[in-house]
């Protein structure tokens, strides 16, 4: 069977540097992958090279079969490739309802944009209820929610979630990520780009370690709790697991390096 997402020997970076080498991932229908990593390790420029937001230099992109290496975002989107990308990525002077409707116009033409926006509402009660509101009055979980509202209508075959927990509250935390399950058992599959490690690999079923720009282990997200993460990252000092400092000494598992 096709991956639903498949980044095969992919070099990329911007300019003269080099963020990511030889990185293969495999993503399978319905599946959720967590790719964590410290910060700088290429998590996110992961995330746009599986967007088509950076074309890669080397290797191949392919979702379901389709070769998508130097196509467009657009070419992306129509594979079925929603990214909701780090940071909040809404127009705070617009409504939610503006912010929708520019999207979906976007993606699915002015014919699509009403039935888009009844669908979004549906699945996000929260921000039907506040439609009205200015996206910059929001919280930093709804904006979160409306991030992702703008790329999942029509259920994508995947969903790049890029840092969609980064700052907020542990409860909102919790939200986003009943959000993302729901999508995943409506079918979607997931690459969960996250520094808050336990709800990443609490989501997904394996997970793969980034370390200065390539694939250093991928495994079992259970297998990285014990084998990968207490050797590979810190814990905070609230007792959390964060992934912002290395120790030394390699991890276990099917090492690459
Ligand atoms: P973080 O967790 O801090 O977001 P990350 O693992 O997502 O980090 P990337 O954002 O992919 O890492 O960055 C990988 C490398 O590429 C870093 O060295 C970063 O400085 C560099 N980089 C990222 N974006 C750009 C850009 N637009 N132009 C130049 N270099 C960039």
């Amino acid at each position: 069977m096709s991956a639903a997402l498949e980044l095969t020997n992919v070099d990329a970076g911007y300019g003269q540097f080099m963020a990511l080498r030889n990185v293969s991932i495999r993503v399978e229908p319905g599946e959720a992958v967590a790719l964590v990593g410290a910060n700088g390790v290429g998590k996110t420029t992961v995330a746009r090279v599986a967007s088509g937001l950076v074309r890669p230099t080397a290797g191949r992109v392919v979702a379901n079969g389709r070769d998508l290496t130097g196509r467009a975002p657009h070419a992306f989107v129509r594979a079925g490739i929603a990214h909701a990308p780090e940071g909040r990525s809404v127009f705070a002077t617009l409504t939610v309802e503006e912010n929708l409707r520019l999207s979906f116009r976007r993606h699915f033409g002015a014919r699509g944009v009403e039935r888009a926006l009844t669908s979004a509402f549906e699945r996000f009660p929260v921000l039907a209820g506040r439609r009205e509101v200015l996206a910059g009055q929001l919280s930093g979980g709804q904006q979160r929610m409306l991030s992702i509202a703008r790329v999942v209508v029509e259920s994508p075959a995947v969903l790049i979630a890029d840092e969609l927990s980064l700052g907020l509250a542990p409860i909102v935390v919790t939200e986003i990520a009943d959000q993302l399950r729901r999508l995943r058992e409506a079918g979607t599959a997931l690459l969960i780009v996250e520094q808050q490690l336990g709800h990443a690999l609490a989501l997904a079923d394996r997970a793969v370690l980034l370390e200065r720009g390539s694939v250093a282990w991928e495994g079992p997200s259970a297998e990285a709790g014990d084998h990968v993460i207490a050797r590979t990252f810190v814990r905070s000092r609230n007792g959390g697991t964060d992934a912002s400092v290395r120790s030394d000494g390699d991890a276990g598992g099917s090492t690459r390096e």
